[in-house]
């Protein structure tokens, strides 16, 4: 079943759901399990929703009810990265809540451009998902359309969100082994970037 679930609240997070099209096919990914992450709302898009459709759904909605917008939803959002900057725009013109973008990290490879550029000034955070340690055990966790350029994508991305976004983030999920978060961080520290370890969602 699919619907039109563009916005969608998280404790008092506004979620925006842009696309369900990602160019990894992660182990853990939570679409293998579920049709959402939060209550009822199924994330599985008809369609993809335009820009000037999202910011229609911003206009029912209070910023002021938020401490912050994220881009995530069921898909990589910066597969549509003109779109997630004509939205942030809007709500720059409205409001300075902050702006999250939720991402895997390989836009650039999506794009082939500098896309960390691109998102200065429209956005004030970003979590990539580092996922693993090395290019060959990120394959294997994200099996992504990349093969082994991806990794490599991926730590450049990072690179150049660092020049351009206030607040850059890594993550990877804790279903990997100690050995291997403790790699993870050895690179995060080398880029200066903070590593955040999350719980896999049940
Ligand atoms: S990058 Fe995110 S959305 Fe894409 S498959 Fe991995 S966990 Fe799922």
């Amino acid at each position: 079943m699919k619907s039109m679930t563009i916005l969608y609240t998280i404790g008092d997070s506004l979620y925006v759901n842009l696309t369900n099209r990602c160019p990894c096919n992660c182990t853990f990914c939570v679409r293998h399990e579920k049709d959402s992450v939060c209550e009822g709302e199924n994330l599985w898009l008809e369609r993809e929703p335009s820009a000037e459709e999202v910011i229609e759904e911003f206009k029912k909605r209070n910023l002021e009810d938020y401490k912050e917008v994220v881009f995530c939803g069921y898909g990589e959002p910066l597969v549509r990265i003109d779109e997630l900057i004509e939205v942030s725009k809007y709500i720059r013109s409205v409001s300075d809540i902050k702006i999250r973008v939720n991402s895997n990290g390989l836009a650039d490879l999506v794009h082939g451009k500098n896309t960390a550029e691109m998102l200065k000034g429209w956005v004030d955070s970003i979590s990539i998902s580092l996922n693993a340690p090395s290019k060959e055990e990120y394959n294997e966790i994200t099996k992504s359309q990349f093969g082994l350029k991806a990794f490599d994508g991926l730590l450049n991305f990072a690179k150049e969100a660092k020049k351009n976004i206030e607040d850059v983030q890594f993550s990877v999920v804790d279903c990997i082994t100690e050995d291997q978060i403790e790699r993870s961080r050895k690179i995060s520290e080398e880029l200066q970037i903070p590593l955040r370890v999350r719980k896999m969602i049940e």
